[in-house]
């Protein structure tokens, strides 16, 4: 049978398909790795064993019946704890919600289940996806399977780990300033951000909701895409879903996969990435990369985005802004934690021990930091300038999209960097997603595909496209992966 956790998800809907393998195999296959790398790896919160199997068995069961399937009917998934699902713990990486089982899927969730796709269990990540180490998850660290000393990336740390880690070869992560692209960076696998509004947010715990995106973490393009393709489209229960179809993203990548021809496609170099901010092992990785796509046929143009030095502010006072309403619910009274209810005190103290117990410190911070920003006398200085910032921003990348058909930077300024490197100064944290943040603020779709190593850890390329040109950057992401060698992690 071949070890089953080392193929791609395509391959695995093929051998599924052929019955080669059944469901139940696969996803005891994984279940068996998880057990064996899990301990050090530490990418799930959850594992579902029962879950799992049940969904394995109800796939072959149709299949046996000769119902009609999906490609990714019986491959399974990892989804990062942020996404709700029914009767599974889900905590978003905080103490706050222990315990809550939540009565209902996210749309995406029961797309997946729909599609056939099997739910192995739910991944670690920054309490409510603020940081880009999973450093900040209540519930300890994850650990990058390159080399378990340094960070995976994050928020999504565990959905990419797990990916990289052969535990699951595909997963769910959500993207609000790079918290699907940069772990994918970082651990050698390949994260995309749709477009915002191209993937449904109903049973995503919201974090800053005019920038959360759910999106695919895969080991390639076409498995990204496949997985794209299962979760996207229009949901009523979202008000700011698009109601548009889908772009063809599977048949893009596969396209770029196969002619690898990019003749007449323009590639723009933004000229405000170049130069300081990524390290130079980082710039080179990059540069080899984009002569990879040159050699494909595509055209260099270097354009100018003079906003986008200030996205990394706008989005540190915007994010926080939207999290202090969004986290309010957090109160001890109608999910999870509660703590000093013992009849001696008031409604209000419960809530505020409530919360002095269930946040971390960089919750707490954002918290903080958001209230100030929409205070009354501060409100136009800080919330104000920051959302004519973001106006700026997408300005830019309109007038560079009437030059270039997409833009190439490298995903993240740094390798994966040592546990403890970067928490004392939250700044050095916050630089993490100094070139994914633009694309959050524009609200289009961008990858990030791995290009090579620099002092042995993975350096992603990050490709950002217009808003509903998702299959865009599918085509290019997936010509730059057939013209690299493909990255293997350690063994673990
Ligand atoms: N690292 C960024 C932050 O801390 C982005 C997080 C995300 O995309 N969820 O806010």
């Amino acid at each position: 049978m071949g070890d089953v956790t080392r193929s791609t998800a395509a391959e695995l809907g093929r051998r599924l398909a052929a019955k080669e393998v059944s469901a139940v195999e696969v996803a005891q296959a994984h279940l068996d790795r998880i057990a064996a790398v899990d301990e050090r790896v530490h990418a799930f919160l959850h594992v579902d064993t029962d879950g799992a199997l049940r969904a394995a068995r109800a796939v072959d069961e149709a299949r046996v019946r000769g119902d009609e399937l999906g490609p990714l009917a019986g491959v399974p998934v990892a989804v990062k704890d942020v996404m709700t699902t029914r009767g599974v713990p889900t905590t978003a990486g905080s103490k706050i919600l222990e315990g809550w089982r939540p009565p209902y899927d996210a749309t995406l969730v029961s797309r997946m289940r729909d599609a056939g796709l099997v739910i192995l269990g739910k991944t670690n990540m920054d309490e409510f996806a603020m940081g880009s180490s999973t450093e900040y998850s209540a519930y300890g660290p994850t650990f990058n399977p390159w080399d378990l000393a340094r960070i995976p990336g994050g928020s999504g740390g565990g959905s990419a780990a797990s990916v990289a880690a052969y535990e699951a070869p595909l997963a769910i992560g959500t993207d609000t300033g790079g918290s699907i692209r940069q772990p994918g960076a970082v651990t050698g696998t390949v994260g995309a951000k749709p477009t915002y509004g191209g993937t449904s947010r109903y049973g995503l715990i919201a974090f800053s909701s005019s920038l959360d995106t759910p999106g695919p973490c895969a080991r390639t393009v076409e498995d990204a895409a496949l997985l794209h393709a299962v979760i996207a489209g229009h949901d009523p229960r979202d008000s700011t879903s698009i109601p548009a179809p889908v772009p063809d993203v599977v048949g893009a990548g596969r396209h770029g996969a196969t002619t690898g021809d990019l003749t007449g496609v323009k590639l723009g170099l933004v000229r405000e990435f170049s130069g300081e901010g990524a390290e130079p092992g980082v710039s080179a990785a990059f540069r080899e990369g984009v002569d990879a796509l040159v050699k494909l046929g595509a055209e260099v143009v270097e354009v100018s985005c003079p906003h986008f030095e200030y996205a990394l502010p706008a989005y540190y006072l915007i994010a926080p802004s939207e999290c202090t309403s969004n986290l309010a619910r957090f109160d001890g009274v109608r999910y999870g934690l509660r703590v000093g209810d013992d009849g001696s005190k008031s409604l209000e103290e419960v809530m505020s021990l409530t919360r002095e117990a269930g946040f971390g410190p960089e919750v707490k911070r954002r918290i903080i930091l958001g209230t100030y920003a929409l205070s009354s006398g501060y409100y136009d200085a800080y919330y104000g300038q920051a959302q004519k910032v973001r106006t700026l921003i997408s300005r830019d990348f309109a007038t560079a999209f009437e030059q270039v058909d997409v833009l190439v930077s490298p995903t993240t300024p740094f390798v994966a960097f040592p546990f403890g490197s970067r928490t004392s100064d939250p700044y050095q944290m916050y630089l993490a997603d100094l070139f994914t943040i633009p694309s959050n603020l524009y609200g289009g779709p961008a990858i990030s595909v791995p290009c090579g190593l620099s002092e042995g850890l993975p350096v992603g390329f990050q490709i950002m496209a217009p808003t509903m040109a998702d299959d865009r950057m599918y085509r290019v992401g997936a010509a730059l992966e057939s013209a690299l060698p493909p990255l293997t992690p350690p063994p673990l």
